[in-house]
């Protein structure tokens, strides 16, 4: 079997590796930054789990290796100038954009977009970062370090947000999870809730945005896609060409996880239809401390990454699974003590989607 070198060493090649194991397939994260170039075989498959990564000794080498899978998409996706660009191209539905030149002035884009203005850095932002609201009443500027380096949305007023996982195989094949409804706070994933009865007549509309953009880009591999909804349209926020946080729920709810999909699509393995199990929701542990009381929960899956505490990072994640909705509401409950206050309106979106699907 070839080995898979994931560019990247955190969580979310950590948890390919773990999914590795049943393919019997060999995953080997890397740091970029590390100064060991590893020995890669004209055989070997090269994947990526983070959004950038820095031009290092290390990239440029995976750079030049024929099983660098997806190569040429993920530096377009990674700027958000190309991916709307794209996006618009391909006739779907994104938010009203301009690009941040080095002319542009808040009072053209508020006369484009309207009062309330959202620039984004065109790399480098995640989780809520590499965000600026310009707004019109308060005679906000652009900062001037944001010129030529953004791209302005016009605010969404979205009734909820929810993601598609996907994958696509060499042959074009494609297969996905449902739909995932997320609950966002300052920008960072907080909950997410699969599947979900209500939100089932998006599904189809989902899919053939995310296949047309799969297709297009001839793309290998898992791809989440994050959308706001308004009304029963789906408005595309972003992509994320790799594994992604709003599909961690599929490692309790699914027969195949979104890490052991990627992994079969892009060693060329058999992907299919993922069969779901009952109801899965997925609680993020944002800057808190590990509690050992979680692992008595029933029906979870406690994920903790090792890294160090500190305010605002992603530092696990609770998985928790049962056929039953009501028993995934008992667990709730059971885990909610053991989380801090900030996490009181977590549990209530979550209880209160729960009782309502
Ligand atoms: P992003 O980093 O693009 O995933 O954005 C993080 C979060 O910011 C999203 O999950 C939304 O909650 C919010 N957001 C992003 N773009 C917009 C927009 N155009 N209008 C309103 N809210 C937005």
């Amino acid at each position: 079997m070839p080995k898979v070198w994931v560019l990247g060493a955190g969580q979310l090649g950590a948890m390919l590796q773990q999914a590795a194991y049943p393919l019997a397939l060999k995953v080997v994260p890397l740091e970029p930054e590390q100064e060991t170039l590893p020995d890669i075989a004209s055989e070997d498959i090269v994947t990526v789990e983070r959004e950038q990564w820095p031009d290092t000794p290390l990239t440029q080498h995976l750079a030049k290796q024929p099983g660098f899978i997806n190569a040429d998409i993920f530096g377009r996706i990674a700027d958000r100038l190309y991916q709307k660009t794209m996006l618009d191209e391909l006739g779907i539905n994104t938010a009203p954009w301009q690009q941040v030149t080095a002319d542009s002035s808040a009072e053209a884009l508020h006369n484009v977009l309207g009062e309330d203005v959202l620039l984004k850095r065109r790399t480098g932002g995640y989780d809520g970062k590499g965000q600026f609201w310009l707004y019109q009443d308060q005679g906000d500027e652009i900062p001037s370090d944001w010129l030529d380096a953004a791209i302005a949305e016009k605010k969404i007023p979205f009734k909820e947000e929810l993601s598609l996982v996907a994958a696509r195989d060499a042959n074009g094949q494609k297969v996905f999870y449902p739909l995932t409804l997320n609950l966002h706070s300052n920008g960072i994933l907080m909950a997410s809730i699969s599947p979900l009865e209500r939100v089932k007549h998006l599904q189809g509309q989902a899919e053939t945005m995310l296949s047309t953009i799969m297709d297009a880009t001839n793309y290998i591999g898992v791809m989440a896609m994050e959308c706001f909804r308004v009304g029963d349209e789906l408005i595309v926020n972003e992509l994320a060409p790799r594994v992604h946080n709003s599909g961690h729920w599929t490692q309790a709810g699914a027969c195949v996880s979104q890490f052991e999909m990627h992994l079969r699509a892009v060693s060329d393995l058999p992907i299919k239809s993922p069969e779901v199990r009952g109801h899965s929701v997925m609680i993020n542990v944002i800057g808190v401390e590990r509690d050992i009381h979680w692992l008595s929960i029933p029906s979870t899956q406690c994920y903790w990454y090792g890294k160090d505490v500190r305010p605002g990072r992603k530092l696990g994640h609770i998985n928790i699974n049962h056929p039953q909705r009501h028993a995934v509401q008992t667990a709730l409950s059971k885990l909610k003590p053991y989380l801090p206050e900030n996490y009181l309106a977590v549990f209530d979106w979550v209880q209160d989607e729960l009782a309502k699907s």
